[in-house]
Order: C-alpha cells, then sequence, then structure tokens
C-alpha cells in the first residue's frame, strides 16, 4: 500500500491498472467516486468501499481531483470534451490528472482547453505494469503546472514510490514515450537472446537466472523472461497496448523529424505478432514472433 492520504477523488477507468490504482487510493484514506463504461468494473470497485458513478461527470461530483486511467487518445479527448465530460462538468477541486498512456499534442490541447476554463490538467503517466500498480510501486512522470502537480502529489503518493515533475503540460507523456521505446526494444533483445540460447541447446531458465546476474539485467527480463520461456501469454500490459504506445513514439518522433531505426522495426514485429492474433495477450507473446522465424510452432494463441 502507499502512504495514507486524504480526499475525494472521481476516478474514471478501472481497467487492469485503474482498477488497482483506484483500490489504493480507498486504502490510503481516500473517499473514490468510481466510473468506467463496463458496469461490472464499477461493482467490483463498490465492494471494495468506493461510490458508483453513473457517468465521469457523477465521479467527479464534489471531488478534489479527477484521475482518468483509459486506454488511448480518443477515450481521455472523450471524459474531456463529451457530453457528462470533466470540461462542461469539472471535478470541485478544479484538478484533473491523466495518467493514461496517450498523446502529448493531444494533453498540451487539452490541458489548454481546460486552463481557459479555470481547471488544471496534469498528464502523469506510469510505469511499473500490473505489479506496480497492485504494489503501489508506480513510477508516475508528470507534467503540468508546478502549483497543481503539488495538488496532486499526494494522491500520487498513494499510487506510487517514484513520482517526478518532469515539466509542462505533456512533458509527461514526453517521458513515457521514451519509457516504452525502450521497453519495447528491450523485449525484443530478450527474445532475442532467449530464441539464440535455446537453438544453442542452453537451459533457459539457467539463462535468465545467470544474465539476471549480470550487465544484460532488466526488469522486462525479471517480469517477462519466465513467461516467454514458459511460453505463457495471459495478459498483463497488453500487445495492443504497446503498439498504441509505439505509434506514438513514432508520431512524436515523425512530427521532430528524429529518426528512430529500433523503434521501427521492433513495431513491425509487435504488428506481426498482432496479425497472428496475439493482440489480446501479454507482450510476451512477442517471442511467438520468434518461434515463428525459427520454425518452432508456436502454441496457438490464447
Ligand atoms: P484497460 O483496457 O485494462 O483499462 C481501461 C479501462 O477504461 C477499461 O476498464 C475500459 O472499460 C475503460 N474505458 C474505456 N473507455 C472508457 C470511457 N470512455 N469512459 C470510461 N471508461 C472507459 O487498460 P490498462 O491496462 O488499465 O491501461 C490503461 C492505460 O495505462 C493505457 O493508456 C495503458 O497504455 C497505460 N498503461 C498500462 C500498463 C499495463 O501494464 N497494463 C502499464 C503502464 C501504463
Amino acid at each position: 500500500m502507499g502512504r495514507k492520504a486524504e480526499g475525494r477523488v472521481g476516478f474514471i477507468g478501472l481497467g487492469t491498472m485503474g482498477r488497482e490504482m483506484a483500490r489504493n487510493l480507498i486504502e490510503a484514506g481516500c473517499t473514490v467516486r468510481a466510473y468506467d463504461v463496463r458496469r461490472e468494473a464499477i461493482d467490483e470497485l463498490a465492494a471494495l468501499g468506493a461510490e458508483a458513478a453513473s457517468s465521469p461527470a457523477d465521479a467527479a461530483r464534489d471531488a478534489d481531483i479527477a484521475i482518468t486511467m483509459l486506454p488511448d487518445t480518443p477515450q481521455v479527448e472523450e471524459v474531456i470534451h463529451g457530453e457528462a465530460g470533466l470540461l462542461a462538468n469539472p471535478p470541485r477541486g478544479r484538478l484533473i490528472a491523466d495518467m493514461s498512456t496517450i498523446s502529448p499534442v493531444a494533453v498540451r490541447r487539452m490541458a489548454a482547453d481546460l486552463k481557459a476554463a479555470g481547471i488544471d490538467m496534469v498528464d502523469a503517466p506510469v510505469s511499473g505494469g500490473p505489479i506496480g500498480a497492485k504494489n503501489a510501486t508506480l513510477s508516475i512522470m508528470a507534467g503540468g503546472e508546478v502549483d497543481a502537480f503539488a495538488r496532486a502529489r499526494p494522491f500520487f503518493e498513494a499510487m506510487g514510490t517514484t513520482i517526478n515533475h518532469v515539466g509542462v503540460p505533456g512533458a509527461g507523456q514526453a517521458v513515457k514515450l521514451c519509457n516504452q521505446l525502450i521497453c519495447g526494444i528491450n523485449i525484443q533483445a530478450i527474445c532475442e537472446a532467449i530464441a539464440l540460447g535455446r537453438a544453442s541447446g542452453v537451459d533457459l531458465n539457467q539463462l535468465r537466472e545467470v544474465l539476471l546476474g549480470g550487465s544484460a539485467a532488466s526488469w522486462m527480463l525479471d517480469k517477462l523472461g519466465q513467461s516467454m520461456i514458459d511460453g505463457e501469454t495471459g495478459a498483463g500490459f497488453r500487445i495492443d497496448l504497446m503498439l498504441k504506445d509505439l505509434r506514438l513514439v513514432q508520431e512524436q518522433a515523425l512530427s521532430l523529424a528524429v529518426p528512430l531505426p529500433g523503434t521501427a522495426l521492433v513495431t513491425s514485429q509487435y504488428l506481426e505478432a498482432r496479425a497472428h492474433g496475439e493482440g489480446t495477450n501479454g507482450n510476451q507473446a512477442l517471442f511467438r514472433v520468434y518461434d515463428r522465424m525459427t520454425n518452432q510452432s508456436p502454441q496457438p494463441a490464447g
């Protein structure tokens, strides 16, 4: 559990990450009013002590802060600009923290629209995956005005342990995209090492252990390496969501004329994985691309 916190939070988006983050806010001492387009997600959180909301506006009602944790840019835009959205129905504290991974350009646009209505927006994407969300150990990288960040910080501390203010609105997303670029290429590197180790007849469990003790160690090798070796593809961070992030990385890079050849290559491999029906599998399913390239008859996706 994260640090103690108090206050009222409107929480919108109760999926893999949002459900755990909202639960940590409740456990920290906050009153959480929760909304999702899936009724069962609201019911699940209500069973943990949240108040059930009927719309984003209803979730934000009386809140010190509204927090969104949604799949992609269009869903965040809908929750901000939609009929029952937060621009027309701001939280009482006039503070919104979007913790999804979305377009930095869209963040700047939304932050400006909200600012014109006297509402502060902080973009605060996270790293650490479902485990970090569950254990309240997320790394949170926030963009926004200094005062808005200071007001949001106690709520972030209930969900994470590494909390940084990295600049103006959109800067949090820019840092997160750098993070995702490293994650994607690192996952690919692990796939390649395991494919080569397998072909060399090396014991793969031992390979992973040895690598974790040296300079090739990484969070991804630790958390996803074993699943690759075991052929376990269950979702955590889905292939589809990583593809969305790699698309955002490439959009940002193209708009700034920064060539990213490594990202381009790994994006093609993620597309190959999705074309083979693995979009809803976890990122470790990228290894199936290497199964196919080495004619190792991968198991059917699922
Ligand atoms: P998810 O798909 O599991 O959850 C998203 C939730 O939003 C779902 O419950 C969905 O029903 C709800 N939703 C969709 N549209 C909505 C709307 N208009 N109004 C209200 N609710 C709506 O996704 P997730 O894995 O929790 O990820 C959320 C965000 O966090 C994404 O941007 C993702 O890239 C990012 N992220 C995910 C991970 C991870 O490991 N899963 C890690 C870091 C960051």
